[in-house]
């Protein structure tokens, strides 16, 4: 008999249908007569109920059915007698396609995440990670549906590169060298001319700088690929190995980037309200009762657009007023996760895109501003999270960004090609990049990045 999923089993009111449904079971209770099985396939956060009267079954399958164990039923779908289901399975035959044996570590409720990280190739089984999965989907197909009706081209960026000059963070080094017989010359450098490529590779840190390849060619591109930085931030916002979604637009400015970030953003919020309803609402109970107001909030307001300098005011204005950040505020300074939460929690109670930053905290190949000290980079701050989006205008003028590059001492020998869009035809252009991860911390109200990706990578952690 054909299976059907359980997310259509809730839905259909066929009653006295027979159908089959295979899925793991959640719990089994009952009394002498009757068990009640709940069971689940991941098509939704849902239960199907199983009703097994007891001598209708073998005793010795019926003791199989434990937590956990894979079923496949057949039965007659029935209206549910109980409050808060709809349709249930009178099953006529049960068959065990897997035992499930008593340490099964995921039979217990209200583990702790810590404990469910430990068990990551199995907590994909539990309410809330199934959740998490099914709205990390959705984000995926919301932001290429996003892109693609915008006319984006989706652009794929190379993962391995030879440029170790994005300044976006420590890089992982990709080589076949035998590490234990290193070729070193006089100087102790080692010698990468009979290494793979010939020369120094790493994994990608940013898609950003062949992002404008394709940008000054097609027009308007977005990446979205998997990104690696081998900082040592053991944070509940940092992975070593994240997803990294980055459109670049020819002809757009820092104004048309800010709109197109909070457009971009809104759309993904709006998918999520439309379509992963049943998860969310399940992660509003389980994990955050403000979620889904929070959502709404961000979908109904303008985010605030303010200069860096004014958001540096603010923060002293707030110390002069007695507020005790753990880091000083002044002029120049990077803000710190507590000085962004601050601006967008206490102050503004609303997203902020903050722009005009310190030129001295921001990378080479952002627009200057005429003031010789700012350039034209944007932050999306968001509650909860922090820098959500980082992005800027970019330098098109050759000069200026050459000279940019000899400032910061900048090894470009292997950037020519990245030069060469400012020699031909050069445009004024823009993008940004939005942590993937960060984006399903918000809409999921997860507290710890770890648990919103399948197999996270972390400092000292690359289990399964
Ligand atoms: P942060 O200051 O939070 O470390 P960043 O300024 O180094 O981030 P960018 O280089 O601007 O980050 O990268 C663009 C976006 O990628 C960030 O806004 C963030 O959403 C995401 N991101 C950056 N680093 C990480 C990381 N280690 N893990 C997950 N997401 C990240
Ligand atoms: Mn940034």
């Amino acid at each position: 008999m054909k299976r059907t999923k359980i997310i259509d089993i809730l839905r259909s009111q066929d009653y006295g249908q027979s159908v089959c449904v295979k899925g793991w079971v959640r719990t089994r209770r009952g009394s002498k007569a009757v068990n009640f099985i709940a069971l689940n396939d991941g098509s939704t956060i849902k239960n199907v109920q199983i009703v097994a009267d007891v001598e209708k079954f073998d005793a010795d399958l019926l003791r199989l059915v434990t937590t956990g164990a894979c079923l496949s039923v057949e039965g007659t779908l029935v209206q549910s007698q109980g409050v808060g289901q709809s349709s249930e399975i009178q099953a006529t035959k049960i068959e065990v396609l897997g035992t499930c044996d008593a340490e099964y570590p995921m039979q217990k409720k209200g583990q702790t995440f810590e404990f469910m990280r430990q068990h990551a190739h199995l907590r994909l089984r539990t309410n809330t990670f199934g959740a998490v999965m099914r709205i990390r989907h959705n984000m995926a197909i919301a932001i290429h549906q996003y892109f693609h009706e915008h006319g984006f081209v989706y652009f794929h960026t190379p993962i391995i590169t030879a440029s170790d000059c994005e300044g976006a963070g420590e890089m992982f080094q990709v080589t076949t060298k035998n590490l234990y017989d290193l070729k070193k010359d006089e100087e102790g450098h080692i010698d990468y001319s009979d290494d793979f490529f010939g020369k120094m590779t790493s994994l990608t840190v940013s898609g950003q700088l062949e992002g404008e390849l394709g940008a000054t060619a097609l027009g308007a591109i977005y990446t979205f690929g998997p990104t690696f930085r081998a900082e040592n931030s053991n944070t509940p916002r940092h992975l070593a190995e994240f997803w990294m979604i980055e459109p670049e637009v020819a002809f757009n400015d820092i104004n048309d980037n800010m709109d197109l970030a909070e457009d971009f953003i809104k759309h993904c919020v709006r998918w999520a309200l439309d379509n992963c309803q049943d998860d969310l609402e399940f992660l509003n109970k389980m994990i955050d009762p403000t979620l889904i107001e929070r959502l709404n909030f961000v979908l109904e307001n303008d985010f605030v657009r303010l200069k860096y300098t004014d958001g540096i005011k603010i923060l002293e204005e707030a110390v002069k007023g007695g507020h005790k950040f753990e880091f000083p505020v002044s002029w120049g300074m990077d803000l710190a996760s507590e000085h962004e939460r601050f601006l967008v929690e206490q102050h503004f109670k609303c997203p902020v895109i903050l722009t005009d930053y310190p030129k001295e905290i921001k990378a080479f190949y952002m627009k200057q501003n005429d003031d010789g000290k700012t350039v034209r980079a944007m932050d999306v701050l968001f509650p909860q999270i922090g820098e959500i989006i980082g992005g800027s205008e970019r330098e098109e003028n050759y000069d200026k960004l050459l000279q940019r590059i000899k400032e910061m001492d900048i090894p470009m020998k292997d950037m020519w090609w990245y030069l060469d869009t400012r020699r031909f035809g050069t445009c004024p252009h823009s993008g940004f990049g939005l942590g993937f991860e960060r984006l399903i911390l918000f809409v999921t109200g997860m507290q710890n990045i770890r648990d919103v990706i399948p197999f996270p990578r972390t400092p000292k952690t690359a289990e399964f």
